[in-house]
């Protein structure tokens, strides 16, 4: 089934959306100010439209009150973001997403009635500081301020272990929730007490930010 969005402002990351959501094959509108903008999205998305967000009118023609999730990614002008978020929360549309600047900018978003809010060079950021930190962590994702969801890498430290062996619950409080296999490719979804650990599975684990240290620094120590 499709599902509508549209998507205001064409920008590097509006424009990634757009082109990955109608490569999914969902039904997109496109809005941008810049004809240029609209023009390379012409062939993409299912309608493209030159049109400032930022005016009513415009939005209650474009139909925009049907949509079912709108996502606002206009860049450096956080005068219009904010315009049109607020003006999307009264038109009624069910799901709103819009991209922050800086943390005023999110606090306001938030404040108006965004449903969710995200800030691409920022998280993007977090995440790549952690991948640098250690060579272990392939991913983080923040939960909250303390808590995460990582992507570690297992090392001969714990191979051929099993997750009893390890009791990482009861060791260290944070979870394996699931184990992607290096030798099958497999992903192993809420894995068994008894499942063996082998060197380079790649492990999810979510728990405490401060646990999570813990257990990558004892168990997932780098050996490469
Ligand atoms: P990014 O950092 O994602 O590349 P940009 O600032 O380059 O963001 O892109 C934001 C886009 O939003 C631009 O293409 C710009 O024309 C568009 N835009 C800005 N204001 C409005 C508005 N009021 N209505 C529609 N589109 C807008």
């Amino acid at each position: 089934m499709k599902r509508e969005f549209a998507v205001i402002g064409l920008g590097r990351f509006g424009g990634s959306i757009c082109r990955e959501l109608s490569e999914e094959g969902m039904e997109v509108l496109a809005i941008d100010l810049a004809e240029d903008k609209v023009n390379e999205f012409k062939n993409i998305a299912s309608h493209a439209v030159i049109a400032d967000a930022t005016d009513e009118k415009v939005l209650k023609e474009l139909g925009v009150r049907n949509i079912e999730h709108v996502i606002v990614a206009i860049g450096d002008n956080i005068q219009a973001s904010i315009l049109t978020t607020l003006m999307l929360t009264e038109l009624g549309v069910k799901k709103i997403t819009v991209k922050a600047q800086n943390d005023y900018h999110e606090k306001i978003l938030n404040k108006i009635g965004a449903d969710q809010v995200v800030h691409p060079e920022r998280d993007m950021g977090k995440r790549i500081a952690h991948n640098i930190i250690s060579n272990n962590i392939l991913d983080h994702l923040e939960l909250s301020d303390d808590h995460s969801i990582v992507e570690v890498k297992a090392g001969t430290k714990m191979s051929g272990k099993t997750l009893v062996d390890l009791d990482v619950r009861a060791n260290y409080g944070c979870n394996i929730v699931a184990i992607k296999q290096e030798h099958n490719k497999q992903i192993n979804v809420s894995p068994m007490a008894t499942e063996m650990i082998n060197k380079g599975d790649i492990l999810i684990v979510i728990g405490a930010d401060k646990d999570i240290s813990r257990f990558e620094k004892q168990l997932v120590v780098d050996d490469d």
